[in-house]
């Protein structure tokens, strides 16, 4: 096995791909209705990858060391037959671990194939157990009964849940509590996730989020909670435990407390470019490749060469001058998933 690190001594261990740019939401910090509507032009069919094609790059990357593969998009159960795919990957040698991030809208009807193919866990996404708000973060498309029997069904075929929740200001931060004390009482480990200025159309402002130390004083006042270790070197999320040990939380905070140094993610998106990190400006073609190289020596060395060059820490370093110069050319969040 070849493993690689990048300029600043971060190996590659992770890998998400996006397996559509589309999406049945319309989230106003992701894919807002203004930007993305009837007449965006989505990746044509014969521009995404291929099941093959994407079940050939995680055996390479399985290459350089990485074991866990998250399933992102768009929102992935988009995909035709989707559990096909999950089934492939589970079949790579070397793979250790396949996770899903989905809006849960068709969750219900795949979880047991998902889980049958392989799938070990899911994230599903709610802002909020509020009809009203919920359908005004989502561009009015999708109902809170339905990403709740989602959920609900998920953790019944054995799937692991994990439910994000992102939070802006001024639109769901009222929810943060009452989220909080519903899922403690399922006992699914809930994740606040700061709102990010991931792409260039959600308008992000500094002012419009709500940072971790807010919501971990917030569902302190609901009940008690004190900070435990990371599971791994490397984990996003900051993850705290409930004092009477009913359950965990976790809040992933971009923006107030970066991760960079342990960031060991790689992302490819649905067109098969490379990303190094979810604010970059450009990706590398890794379909034209797949298309043409016969034995995988050009896309090794391609992975290898994009990794090894890698310096990216923008969260570390995001202010006024580092926002100016990526304004309007960032990949968006539906490209590349969260
Ligand atoms: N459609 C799926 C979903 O929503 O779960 C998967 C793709 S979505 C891009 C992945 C994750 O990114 C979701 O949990 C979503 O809430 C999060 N996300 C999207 N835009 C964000 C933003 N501006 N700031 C923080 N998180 C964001
Ligand atoms: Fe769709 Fe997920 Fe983006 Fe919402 S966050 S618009 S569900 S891709
Ligand atoms: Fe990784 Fe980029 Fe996020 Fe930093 S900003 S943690 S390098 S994806």
């Amino acid at each position: 096995m070849k493993h690689v690190v990048d300029q600043l001594q971060r190996p590659l261990r992770d890998l998400r791909i996006s397996v559509t740019d589309r999406c049945n939401f319309r989230c106003s910090y992701c894919m807002p209705a203004e930007v993305f509507g009837p007449d965006y032009a989505f990746l044509p069919h014969e521009k995404i990858l291929s099941f093959e094609e994407i079940e050939r790059l995680v055996k390479v990357f399985v290459g350089f060391g990485v074991q866990k593969i998250r399933i992102t998009g768009g929102e992935p159960l988009l995909r035709k037959d989707l559990p096909q795919l999950i089934k492939r990957i589970h079949g790579v040698e070397g793979v250790e671990d396949i996770a899903m991030t989905t809006n849960g809208t068709l969750l219900k009807k795949y979880a047991q194939a998902l889980k049958d193919a392989g799938l070990a866990r899911v994230s599903v996404s709610l802002d909020s157990l509020d009809e009203d708000r919920f359908l005004e973060m989502n561009g009015r498309r999708g109902k809170v009964k339905t990403v709740l029997e989602g959920i609900e069904k998920a953790a019944q075929v054995g799937l692991q849940v994990k439910i994000n929740m992102v939070v802006k200001k001024g639109k769901n931060e009222q929810d943060i509590v009452q989220m909080a004390e519903f899922f403690k009482g399922k006992q699914h480990i809930l994740r606040y996730i700061e709102y990010m200025d991931v792409g260039n159309s959600n308008g992000w402002r500094l002012d419009d989020v709500v940072a971790k130390k807010d919501i971990i004083e917030q569902v302190n006042t609901f009940s008690p909670l004190e900070a435990i270790a990371p599971n791994y070197k490397g984990e996003v999320a900051s993850r705290f435990e409930y004092q009477d040990k009913k359950t965990e939380i976790g809040v992933i905070s971009s923006v107030t407390e970066s991760f960079c140094s342990t960031c060991s993610r790689a992302r490819i998106s649905a067109e098969g470019k490379l990303y190094t990190c979810l604010f970059a400006t450009k990706g590398t073609d890794l379909r034209e490749l797949l298309r043409v190289d016969e034995d995988d020596t050009a896309i090794k060395n391609c992975i290898s060469t994009v990794w090894k060059e890698r310096k990216d820490r923008y969260s570390d370093e995001r202010n006024e001058q580092t926002m100016a110069e990526r304004k309007k050319s960032k990949i968006e969040m539906s490209h590349i998933g969260g």
